[in-house]
């Protein structure tokens, strides 16, 4: 029997000063208190991460995400009911979001969008006519509280492209963890939205995401990590951190033609437009 090679610890990249990570999940990362949080961000500091956006995807989450971000200046909350879990949008459920999107640590409502991958592998994921109807209410709260609008969107890109088309659009609109096409990618930029660039930007054989990175305008791109989601390369597989970052922003510049300073540059004062931070 071969031994399995153990997988490499994941480290930061070689610290790059004014990082952020624009989607991520710090409940799921296992911080959960205000002190967790803080001991992490301060770790993260040594990387050059600076700012960070963390995602709620349903209410005791998004309850937990605008505690982070009431606990640390360097944290930033995203609140909303994912699309998977759109059944849960009651009225109680749209009341406490509308009190939440008030908040002014909230930043972004998401992650809303489609997704018809969970509606083919799951059972209790909601029908794409629940989604879409969560989609367009969610749509409504980031235009009435002037937030950006937040986007998932998972193998469902004409109908994502024609909700977004015929509702109102909000000031700001981002396309968390982009992984469509590149006519996608153009339509989208076309339309004024922001690319989000995860981890799977670094793998070998997304050379159209990277393409979609080189395109992109300043100002209408971003990164982020999803942790402790879509781990970039080196190392693939283990569990993401928003520490890791760096590794994604590296590749984003190299793909731009650019010194990662001037990308980071570019992303940090995206974040700051985006989510309507000084
Ligand atoms: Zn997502
Ligand atoms: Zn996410």
């Amino acid at each position: 029997m071969g031994k399995k090679k153990p997988r490499p610890i994941p480290v930061p990249a070689e610290k790059i000063p004014g990082l952020i990570d624009a989607h991520t999940h710090l409940a799921s990362c296992g911080l959960h208190t205000g002190e967790q949080i803080r001991e992490f961000i301060a770790q993260a500091a040594v990387a050059g991460v600076e700012r960070i956006c963390t995602v709620g995807d349903g209410l005791d989450e998004a309850e937990a995400a605008l505690r982070a971000a009431h606990d640390s200046d360097a944290v930033y909350a995203a609140c909303a009911i994912h699309p998977t879990r759109a059944g849960e949008l009651d009225d109680a459920a749209r009341a406490r979001l509308t009190e939440m999107a008030a908040d002014p640590r909230c930043v972004a409502i998401g992650e809303t969008g489609l997704d018809t991958y969970w509606i083919k592998h799951s059972d209790t994921c909601a029908d794409l006519d629940t989604q879409e109807e969560a989609l367009r209410w969610h749509i409504d709260l980031a235009i009435s509280s002037g937030k950006a609008l937040m986007i998932h969107n998972r193998e469902a890109d004409a109908d994502l492209l024609r909700v977004l088309a015929d509702a109102p659009q909000p000031k700001e609109t981002i396309l968390h963890c982009f992984s469509s096409p590149l006519d996608v990618a153009e339509e989208a930029l076309a339309r004024g939205y922001v690319l989000s660039f995860a981890g799977n930007v670094t793998f070998k054989r997304n050379d159209f995401l990277r393409e979609a990175a080189r395109l992109a305008p300043a100002g209408q791109y971003l990164i982020e990590t999803d942790a402790p989601y879509m781990t970039p390369e080196p190392f693939r597989g283990a569990k993401n951190s928003p520490a890791l970052i760096g590794h994604t922003a590296l590749c984003v510049a190299q793909a731009r033609g650019q010194d990662v300073a001037e990308t980071v540059t570019e992303i940090n004062s995206t974040f700051s437009r985006v989510y309507g931070l000084a």
